[in-house]
């Protein structure tokens, strides 16, 4: 009864002043909405979906698409999200767990499984413990707030991810953004941050549009100097860089030097959700008590947890698949520079051709799918104006074969399009 009333003041078909209100109100919200997106449309920065009808992987079906596509966009570094293992470890988990908990974690939502995951995730980084979060935006978004106060101060890169300046937006703390990777404003801006009581350093390890990696050593060396706490959102790192896969502190030498880390389930780890923040106990205590998206929002599902145990557990095992993605993102990047293209970043997975120009990007990418190769262009507002780039993503599970078809393709586009000799 009660959808049915909502169904008839939709189509305006209810009855008296509440229905001819809300009329005019939804009218009103419609032609808002109308404008806005047609702003949007106007500014070329329309972002549509293309619908996948298969599972995760370097080969894809799409809806409605004939033979499948090779895909380069996924940020499934180790080709762990439809890896066997790990999927029958899911079906496990949702068959001796259930489906959902139905509650937060400190009403009903707590299995063994969450604690064994948090267990691991903090041996896997060599922290005291960690703390589990429905996603790493969520974890961006409790820290700050539930870690400082108006007499601190945090200090973040201008290009960190967006859920760590929606984090600090939320913080009450006095906040410094300093240049990207420059560590003269960074010091210049610790000199001044001298006068709160905590300084708390915050910064991607490995930023996903450029491919590029922190400079953990020299923020670590300046966090000693001026006192101050180094956090690091370790989304695009975790499970890859690093001898062992640990992440940015242990490819640079720092993991002793690294307070706070921040990282995601959902790419490399499985690729299914869920995030997590690790570091010292008291930190972690701290989170369960005060940090809004843990306390408030739902338990992770069991076969996510699943997903992300298993993931992990092959990852301790053999530093194998990270060896092998090192292997091709080596063989992309360096067959793509030597067929002319600049590659923006260092040895990192995320591949940016650069190509500066919008309209470029484009037309280049929708050639490529003609080609049967799924790849993304980047432009203005996501990237700076004149640095479009289409953005590709080495997995595992690529084979040679899959990286030099990828090269051949971008070669003959390229010429095409003028954007190569
Ligand atoms: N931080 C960075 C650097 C990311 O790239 C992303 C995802 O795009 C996130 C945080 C959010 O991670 P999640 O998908 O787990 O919310």
């Amino acid at each position: 009864m009660w959808r049915g009333a909502v169904v008839r003041v939709l189509r305006g078909g209810g009855a008296g002043t509440l229905r001819s209100a809300s009329g005019a109100a939804s009218a009103q919200l419609r032609r808002l909405l109308e404008n806005e997106l047609e702003d949007i449309r106007g500014a070329g920065t329309w972002k549509s979906e293309r619908i996948i009808a298969s599972r995760q992987g370097p080969h894809l079906r799409l809806v409605g698409g004939g033979a499948k596509i090779l895909n380069f966009c996924a940020n499934n570094y180790l080709g762990l999200s439809s890896h066997p293992e790990v999927i029958r470890a899911a079906v496990e988990a949702l068959e001796k767990f259930g489906a959902g908990l139905s509650s937060v974690r400190f009403i009903c939502g707590t299995q063994s499984i969450h604690k064994d995951l948090e267990e691991k995730i903090a041996r896997f980084h060599q922290r005291e413990d960690a703390i589990l979060y429905p996603s790493c935006f969520d974890a961006n978004t409790g820290i700050f707030e539930a870690l400082l106060t108006p007499e601190d101060a945090v200090l973040s890169d201008e290009l960190n991810h967006a859920s760590i300046i929606d984090g600090i937006r939320l913080c009450k703390a006095n906040k410094y953004r300093y240049k990207h990777m420059d560590m003269q404003d960074l010091e210049a801006k610790l000199q001044d941050a001298q006068k709160h009581r905590l300084r708390l350093v915050a910064t991607d390890g490995a930023f996903s549009m450029d491919g590029d990696i922190a400079p953990l050593r020299e923020i670590c060396q300046l966090a000693q100097k001026y006192d101050a706490l180094v956090f690091i959102d370790e989304c695009h790192a975790t499970g890859f860089l690093g001898p062992t896969g640990r992440g940015t502190d242990e490819l640079l030498g720092v993991m002793d030097k690294v307070t706070i880390i921040n990282s995601t389930l959902g790419k490399a780890l499985g690729g299914a959700a869920g995030g997590y923040t690790t570091g010292p106990r008291s930190l972690i205590d701290l989170l369960r008590q005060r940090s809004r998206p843990y306390l408030f929002s739902n338990s992770l599902p069991p076969a996510v947890v699943g997903c992300a145990s298993k993931a992990l557990d092959l990852l301790m095992e053999s530093n194998a698949i990270a060896q092998s993605m090192a292997a091709k993102t080596q063989r992309f990047r360096s067959k793509m520079t030597a067929a002319g293209f600049t590659i923006s970043g260092k040895d990192h997975p995320i591949c940016p051709v650069m190509l500066g120009d919008a309209r470029l990007a484009a037309v280049m990418a929708e050639d490529m799918l003609n080609r049967g190769i799924y790849v993304i262009g980047f432009s203005y507002p996501v990237v700076p104006k004149g640095k479009a780039r289409i953005r590709v993503q080495i997995s595992a599970v690529h084979s040679d074969e899959d990286i030099d078809h990828c090269v051949e393709a971008f070669t003959e586009v390229g010429r095409k399009h003028g954007a190569i000799p």
